[in-house]
């Protein structure tokens, strides 16, 4: 039947597409894990929050101060008119979010997976070994001095003479880890050291860890080796005290100056920048962020994010912390295209929801290769993701710690 092939394929592909709307349910673990061949993500690890229930009567755990500052936070009467845009905004995602919530709601089936999501049999105690701050480290003097050990040894090399595959093992390779590309070409994950922290490489990716200082070491020399798919998610500045202590934050103006245009391959590219729901960053990214890039807008997209019982992780309506996150689209034109044409070319949806688990603090799920079909290229579009924090096969990885969630205490153990 129709929802058994749904089911398996979910089953396959991580990705469900929920019935008369335009709407996919993603479990991202399944999504990174078709990455991997001989590695698993650990569902514990990646689903470290929305899993906690209260026993009696099955509802989400909610404290009482979580309480309190809802109420707190709930919609003022009057808004200025900078609200009453914001709440414009809202109210027209609100419906279509709505509508895809409601369609997660009478699927039984999906439900009960939602549940079982992060059941791995792993003890999360397990998982406690100390993590690496890039961050900290690429900022010290010695950082040029930092070397990553690639250990290639399980890994096929393809030889350019015989034009083959063989088996080889090699000699463990020490690279610098940071300011450096690093590749793995190899058909298999491998598995990485750096001061005694263990980082697994998934087959066909490849990163770049620097500050944005040294973005520019990212631009091709020819535009037709430049990118077709960028994908964007900026350390915006925000009030909350929890996210600075997780990563720095930089102001506004510091994102006008990414060289996208630069970036783009000769045949364009799709821009997908990722945008709180801030109505002053959804005013800077209109009138001033895409017209500096040269990006023209094409669409929005919708997280959707909800716990385990199916429920959003807040009200629809609460004002400050709504329970969906944008991703803002765009065609940045290459050598002679224009964007009209790209966007006549490559007509995006309008308006498609992911729906989703969150997974750790700022976690994006992964839907870079949902939008490989959309970008301008002849054959496979070359992809990058700015401000990256894992690395995904086929695509390049910048940011200041794109291995953060490479670290081995993610994967399941072998
Ligand atoms: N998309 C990521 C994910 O799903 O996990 C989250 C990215 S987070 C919003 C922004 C990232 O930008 C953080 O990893 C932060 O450390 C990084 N960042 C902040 N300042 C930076 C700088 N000056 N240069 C490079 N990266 C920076």
């Amino acid at each position: 039947s129709v929802a058994d092939d749904r089911l398996s394929e979910f089953l396959k592909t991580g990705l469900y597409r929920l019935e008369n709307s335009n709407t996919i349910f993603m479990d991202p673990v399944r999504v990174l894990n078709r990455y991997y061949s001989r590695f698993r993500v650990s569902p514990s690890a990646y689903y470290t929050r929305f899993f906690q229930f209260r026993e009696a009567n099955n509802k989400p755990f909610e404290n009482s101060t979580a309480k309190r500052k809802r109420k707190r936070q709930r919609k003022p009467q009057t808004l200025n008119q900078r609200e009453e845009i914001a709440n414009q905004r809202h109210q027209e995602a609100r419906s279509l979010l709505a509508r895809a919530h409601a369609a997660l709601l009478v699927d039984g089936e999906l439900l009960e997976i939602l549940r079982s999501l992060r059941k791995d049999g792993e003890s999360l105690e397990k998982r406690d070994g100390s993590e690496l701050n890039f961050v900290e480290l690429g900022s010290v003097w010695q950082a040029p001095l930092y070397e990553i050990i690639l250990n290639l040894c399980q890994d096929h090399i393809f030889t350019e003479n015989e034009g083959s595959q063989v088996n080889q093992c090699c000699e463990p390779r020490m690279v610098p880890v940071f300011n450096n590309h690093v590749i793995n070409q190899g058909t298999d994950d491998l598995v990485a050291e750096l001061l005694s922290n263990k980082y697994i490489i998934p087959r066909g990716s490849c990163f770049y860890m620097s500050d944005l200082r040294d973005v520019q070491n990212l631009v091709p020399a020819e535009s037709d080796s430049g990118f077709n798919l960028i994908l964007i998610d900026p350390p915006w500045e925000n009030s909350s005290a929890h996210q600075k202590s997780k990563y720095p934050t930089l102001p506004n103006r510091y994102f006008l100056s990414l060289s996208i245009k630069q970036l783009t391959h000769s045949l364009g590219s799709l821009v997908a920048l990722w945008v709180t729901n801030r109505e002053k960053l959804r005013r800077f990214v209109e009138n001033d962020l895409f017209p500096s890039w040269g990006v023209k807008y094409a669409a929005t997209f919708y997280w959707l994010k909800v716990k385990a019982d199916g429920s959003l992780i807040s009200e629809l309506d609460l004002f400050h912390h709504r329970p969906y996150e944008c991703l803002v689209l765009g065609y940045c034109p290459g050598k002679n295209g224009d964007s009209e044409g790209l966007l006549k070319q490559n007509p995006l949806p309008d308006n498609q929801v992911f729906i989703s688990v969150p997974g750790d603090y700022s976690r994006k799920p992964p839907v870079g290769d949902f939008l490989l079909k959309y970008a301008p290229s002849v054959d496979h579009p070359r992809c990058i993701e700015l401000f990256a924090r894992e690395l995904i096969g086929g695509w390049n990885s910048w940011g200041n710690e794109p291995l953060h969630f490479q670290d081995s205490k993610y994967f399941l153990n072998q």
